[in-house]
């Protein structure tokens, strides 16, 4: 076996690749046109003014550039980056337990929270503060596979750059919270799967139950 062949033969594939998508355009005769949303190869006076979403999968041939961030490519629903914690809009209650299995589970160890109290000073089933560090988290999803309450889960959101990462990195309970619905559109079928439907319905009587013992306690 000849040493670098493969490495050979990769390039090679790389090349002919990059020629064939120079070529499909000449033959077509839209060379000076581009997929991705513009209309010209060289359009830097006629960028698109609002942002928008463009396609690109096996089908697309040619030359195709994304001008982010005026243009984007759709993120499929699977595609997870950080976790968010979700309240109901119904109620406005947050599903979180403080139960701290997300915590124990998740690989490098960047959650903490700490429990609410009632005003006698008895722990109460919410979470007073929760804390997730962004830069820690490995986007596995495991907080948001254990949870037995469905009250974490992945979210799409990659444009998480800042000036700043020790403070604003760390995210709290308030940077966290989205909606249930919010939830809903972004995630789509998986809200509408079997799984998820059976798994609101146990959540939603656990929850009713354990708001009903916080106000007991909160009522001394
Ligand atoms: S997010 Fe889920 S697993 Fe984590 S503390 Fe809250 S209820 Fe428990
Ligand atoms: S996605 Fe993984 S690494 Fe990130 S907080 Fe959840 S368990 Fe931890």
């Amino acid at each position: 076996m000849v040493i670098g062949k493969g490495i050979l033969i990769g390039h090679l594939v790389t090349i002919r690749r990059f020629l064939l998508t120079f070529t499909h355009d000449f033959k077509i005769g839209e060379f000076f046109k581009r997929r991705g949303g513009g209309e010209l190869a060289v359009d830097f006076f006629t960028r698109p003014k609002n942002q928008t979403t463009v396609k690109q999968d096996y089908t697309t041939e040619g030359i195709f550039t994304v001008e982010y961030p005026d243009e984007r490519l759709p993120v499929y629903e699977r595609f997870r980056v950080l976790p968010v914690l979700v309240y109901d809009n119904e109620d406005g209650n947050v599903r979180c337990t403080c139960c701290n299995i997300c915590a124990k589970v998740c690989p490098p160890q960047c959650i903490w929270m700490s429990q609410a109290h009632s005003p006698e000073g008895k722990p109460v089933t919410l979470p007073e503060e929760y804390y997730i560090d962004m830069d820690v988290c490995m986007n596995c999803g495991m907080c948001s596979e254990y949870c037995p309450f469905d009250a974490i889960k992945m979210d799409h959101n990659f444009e998480l750059s800042n000036y700043e990462r020790h403070q604003t990195h760390i995210y709290s309970l308030q940077d966290l919270l989205v909606s249930s619905e919010f939830y809903a559109k972004t995630h789509p079928d998986a809200y509408a799967s079997p799984e998820e439907v059976a798994e609101r319905g146990k959540v939603t009587k656990k929850k009713d139950q354990r708001l009903q013992k916080a106000l007991q306690l909160s009522r001394g």
